[in-house]
């Protein structure tokens, strides 16, 4: 077991040192309106900064208060963060601006047990804007926040369970600069983005090398200590591109609540290991089957899915499909208005025998000659 932090105060002078001479010139890092802060929170989790930054910065264009966010439709808000993943973030993004604009006379709270009122808001999210936008001494424990100071302190602990994300937190509260809160989260954060890497840490160049216990015992790279996570569940799904006459493609929009829900798609049916072919008519799609095009996994957090295409042609629309709350045609122009999942087009673009992927290249109306059923 590992003994506690006893804080050198020259470790958080070289820290914060080394944050001002190397920080990434994020756009967001001059700001300390609590609401682009929020935004870049959210969108970063579990997302690269570099993906986020184009994002980041179309988000604030569009919508450069949480007035301008309550005030647009939701449809919007999805159709602009569309290929970001994790689409129940932009949900809550927009339900918190509306609670705020109408609850909270249109001011971010500042506090911690404030702002996780938020919809979507947990401990991270608010201790960082609370942190960064408002000054308060709380510390941050992201991913990288946690890998840091389990070397530090050479922590046995499982990261994973509640006594080590306990301890983690005890530490790096402990160490946070009182005086420079935000500053000094975003350092621990920038050092274990950036040197104190998951793999082959740069030591060297680490400001803190003088203080890390698992630098001095050479088994730094041991930490944290994992238990392995529990394996994803695995679903099996037929992904119908149907096509009306005149070449339009049938896309649905989810039921809200789920995974990817009010995101527009190909309709997906479930499927088993042990159906050789979808029964489309049975799911209340009539049409002419065009074959299938290649299986693809898309992978969310904690499960897997397996998408088979399956291309339909001259289909005629549903009246409802299980799973959907609109169906309708859409030809180029109006596919480019749909917020889509990064599924949908994988889906869309697809391709198969005598099918063309409909993202890329001409949409062209599909051959009126029948084909022969599978059989
Ligand atoms: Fe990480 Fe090495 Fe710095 Fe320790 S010295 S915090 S292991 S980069």
């Amino acid at each position: 077991m590992s003994t506690p932090l006893r804080l050198d105060p020259e470790l958080r002078k070289h820290l914060l040192r080394w944050y001002a001479a190397v920080k990434r010139p994020l756009p967001w890092r001059t700001l300390r309106d609590p609401y682009p802060i929020w935004v870049s929170e959210v969108m970063s989790q579990q997302t690269r900064v570099e993906t986020v930054i184009p994002y980041w910065e179309r988000w604030m264009q569009r919508f450069p208060t949480v007035e301008a966010l309550a005030s647009s439709p939701l449809d919007d808000v999805l159709h602009l963060w569309a290929g970001l993943g994790y689409y129940s973030r932009a949900r809550n993004l927009h339900r918190g601006a509306c609670a705020i604009v109408e609850q909270l006379g249109g001011k971010v709270p500042e506090t911690v047990e404030g702002l996780r009122t938020l919809p979507g808001v947990g401990e991270y999210t608010a201790a960082a804007i609370a942190s960064i936008a408002y000054g308060a001494p709380v510390s941050v424990v992201d991913g990288n926040v946690e890998r840091v100071v389990c070397r530090w302190l050479r922590l046995e602990h499982d990261a994973r369970a509640s006594t080590g994300r306990a301890a983690v937190r005890a530490a790096a509260q402990e160490a946070l600069d009182p005086l420079q809160p935000g500053d000094f989260n975003q350092a621990m954060m920038e050092l274990g983005a950036t040197v104190c890497t998951p793999r082959n840490p740069r030591c060297v160049v680490c400001p803190v090398a003088p203080w890390c216990r698992g630098r001095a015992a050479g088994d730094a790279e041991r930490f944290p200590v994992l238990r392995p996570k529990a394996p994803s569940q695995v679903s099996i799904w037929w992904g119908v591109v149907a096509r009306a006459e005149d070449g339009r493609v049938l896309m649905g929009r989810r039921v809200e609540g789920g995974l990817l829900g009010g995101l527009w798609e190909p309709p997906l049916l479930t499927a088993t290991c042990d159906v050789a072919a979808p029964d489309l008519r049975a799911a209340g799609i009539d049409g002419l089957p065009a074959g299938e095009g290649t299986a693809f996994t898309h992978v969310f957090s904690h499960r897997r899915w397996v998408v088979v295409p399956v291309f339909v042609n001259r289909a005629i629309l549903p009246e409802r499909l299980e799973g959907y709350t609109e169906l309708g045609w859409f030809d180029r122009a109006g596919l480019d208005a749909l917020a889509r999942s990064r599924l949908a087009n994988k889906l869309l673009a697809s391709q198969g025998e005598g099918h063309q992927s409909l993202l890329h290249g001409r949409f062209e109306v599909p051959s009126r000659r029948p084909r022969k059923e599978r059989p």
